[in-house]
């Protein structure tokens, strides 16, 4: 079977979402093909949150002095400096636009008096939808998708583009594995397929550590069909090696912890001796190696009832918390001698460390590890210990785009026809993807995309 349309969006993240609304508001005739039964991929399970310097929720806190400069060089930093200047820009002067564009065209509901701060950052900047996950974002971009009568395929998996005369002229599918699907492109393929974190070949064809010791935070349809398909038809492929693992993850499945998101508001991170060994908001990385280097290779991470009282994930992820509760791997105790209890720290050791960041709370200043936003007191429980190891998140490597999001063979020129946008270019994040920034990534680059392809 064949199917005409100008544009085919592959992947039905918030990158391929985002690219298909522009390409339709443009006057297209767009698809979307997504493998799996079910629309979302990472961008649905995941936070959610996203920055942007300068935002509404930061004027209504009173945060002062954040800007697109400043957001800029907290993304060049944290991926040292590998990230391409002139797309972070791009990224960087567009987030808060992308931001608004969510708010108001598409109806993502953002709390309002609420922001975190992830690692690397210089400033409270992340916006975070209701819920505190990318259910709110996904739910609404399908709804403004089918609103504009975009058809979504699901089931149906890309498995190669059709190449003709040098130009990208569609894509080979098969639905269902079991039958063959032709989709062509007048205009333009955009690949928006996400990362390859849940692809342990791959992983370790890249970055030999990498390997199925890891478990991943992804979904199972990140394998990196997209960076592949594409290495097929010509494209050069960057930073393939930097490989993120998020700090705090189940240590049975692997699946993120967002629960453990009041780590951003003064939750402390210790190990099994109950001393605290690096900073909390470092960057994912820094924090992973270091966790790797203690007893076990994992870590505790210890808040209160005040410091949930910030953060408010108890009651945003819920069915997260019965399931670590239910699972061993969360305690809720009165004491820090019953907290102590729980995992076999012991508790003299345990209680001086809090007592110590008691202290630096009080003063401001973290003499131990320079908490960034500045501790907060444990002085009084209840308390929480969650028991947390690093997992595969996100892959910073993948396709070159340019500021068009023209996808770039070996030679530095446009594959013509082909477009990409999301996890699976190499362009923005550089070694190391600071949180919030894969949001403000595939709204502000999908976007791009499918406005240019609404030019063709
Ligand atoms: P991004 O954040 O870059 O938008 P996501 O991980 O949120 O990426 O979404 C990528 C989507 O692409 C997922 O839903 C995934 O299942 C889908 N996908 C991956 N490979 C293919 C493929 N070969 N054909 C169709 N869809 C795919």
């Amino acid at each position: 079977k064949t199917n005409h349309f100008d544009v085919v969006v592959v992947g039905s993240g918030g990158g391929g979402f985002s690219a298909a609304i522009e390409a339709k508001k443009a006057g297209k005739k767009v698809a979307i093909i997504e493998k799996m039964p079910t629309v979302g991929g990472n961008t649905l399970i995941s936070g959610g949150e996203m920055n942007a310097p300068g935002n509404w929720v930061q004027k209504k806190l009173g945060i002062k002095g954040d800007s697109v400069k400043s957001y800029y060089k907290d993304t060049m930093k944290g991926g040292d400096y590998l990230g391409d200047p002139k797309m972070v820009h791009i990224l960087a002067n567009n987030a808060l636009g992308s931001a608004k564009w969510l708010r108001d065209d598409i109806h993502v509901k953002f709390i309002n008096d609420q922001l975190f701060q992830f690692g690397g950052h210089s400033y409270k900047r992340a916006l975070i939808p209701v819920g505190h996950t990318g259910q709110e974002l996904v739910t609404k971009l399908d709804k403004k998708a089918k609103s504009l009568k975009i058809p979504i395929y699901t089931n149906m998996k890309a498995k190669s583009l059709i190449k003709r005369n040098d130009r990208i002229v569609g894509v080979k599918a098969r639905y269902q594995d079991k039958k063959n699907v032709t989709f062509n492109a007048k205009k333009a393929v955009i690949l928006t397929t996400g990362g390859f974190g849940s692809n342990v070949k791959m992983r370790t064809k890249y970055n030999k550590e990498y390997d199925k010791r890891y478990k991943s935070t992804d979904t199972a349809g990140t394998m990196g069909d997209g960076i592949v398909m594409a290495q097929n038809v010509g494209a050069k492929l960057t930073n393939m090696k930097y490989i993120q693992t998020y700090p705090i993850a189940n240590p049975k499945t692997g699946m993120i912890s967002l629960l453990a998101d009041t780590r951003f508001d003064g939750a402390i991170l210790v190990n099994q001796e109950g001393n605290r060994f690096v900073e909390e908001l470092e960057r994912r990385d820094v924090i992973s190696k270091a966790i790797l280097k203690q007893t076990g290779g994992y870590t505790y991470q210890i808040w209160n009832d005040k410091i949930d009282g910030i953060s408010k994930t108890k009651a945003a992820h819920k069915a997260e918390y019965n399931e670590l509760i239910k699972q061993g791997l969360l305690y809720k105790a009165d004491t820090i001698d019953e907290l102590a209890k729980d995992f076999k720290i012991d508790p003299a050791a345990l209680k001086a460390t809090i007592k110590k960041v008691n202290r630096y709370a009080k003063t401001g200043k973290d003499k131990d590890f320079h908490h960034r936003a500045g501790l907060v007191s444990l002085a009084k429980g209840p308390y929480y210990i969650e028991k947390a190891v690093p997992s595969v998140h996100h892959t910073m490597g993948g396709l070159v785009i340019n500021e068009k999001t023209e996808v770039l063979n070996k030679k530095g020129k446009a594959i013509p026809g082909l477009y990409a946008a999301g996890e699976l270019t190499g362009v923005i994040q550089g070694s190391n993807r600071l949180g919030g920034n894969a949001i403000a990534d595939i709204i502000t680059f999908g976007r791009i995309a499918g406005k240019t392809a609404g030019k063709l």
